[in-house]
């Protein structure tokens, strides 16, 4: 049950502690984007997430979007963020993700995942064994197959808050 437990859970992008990462070690940071950037309905990123990752880039974070959509879908928000990305991911499968870091710089001790989804996001980070941050869903609406994986995510999460290891809504850093 370990694999879908994240090694932090905060609400959003915007309560995320950036500066422990950084005091852990983390340089990288790969972002989801459907529910943790914006909502499915929404094309464009807002201001307020250009302002965040102008921050962070200036806080010397390496940042890239990788989502499980297709590049017509992702492509935009590079533009808007100038950030680099992957698109089609398939996570929680680890293959494209880990081609990113192997021709990266970065040592998986230095890497952090960040999503909205326990079993795309942090199974995939923690198969990988890099930091995996969970946060909560922006958005209500998800496209099908993220529904159905949510319903899953929904029996999972019942358990693990059976054995005490992750309760939705308790936050921690
Ligand atoms: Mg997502």
């Amino acid at each position: 049950m370990e694999i879908y437990v994240p090694d932090i859970y905060q609400q959003d992008i915007y309560q995320i502690n950036y500066d422990v990462l950084l005091s852990r070690g983390i340089k990288c940071l790969i972002f989801d984007l459907d529910n943790t950037l914006v909502t499915i309905k929404e094309m464009y990123p807002k201001e307020e997430t250009k302002n965040l990752f102008n921050e962070l880039k200036e806080k010397g974070f390496k940042i890239i979007i990788a989502s499980n959509s297709i590049k017509a879908r992702v492509k935009p928000f590079h533009e808007e963020l100038k950030v680099d990305y992957i698109y089609s991911a398939k996570k929680p499968h680890i293959d494209k993700i880990n081609e990113f870091i192997t021709s990266s710089k970065f040592g998986l001790d230095e890497i952090a995942m960040i999503g909205d989804s326990m079993m795309d996001d942090v199974v995939c980070g923690n198969t990988i064994g890099i930091t995996t941050i969970l946060l909560d869903q922006i958005g209500k609406a998800e496209f099908p197959i993220a529904r159905i994986k949510r319903i899953k995510e929904k029996r999972i999460q019942k358990k693990l808050r059976d054995k005490d290891l992750f309760t939705k809504g308790r936050y921690y850093v």
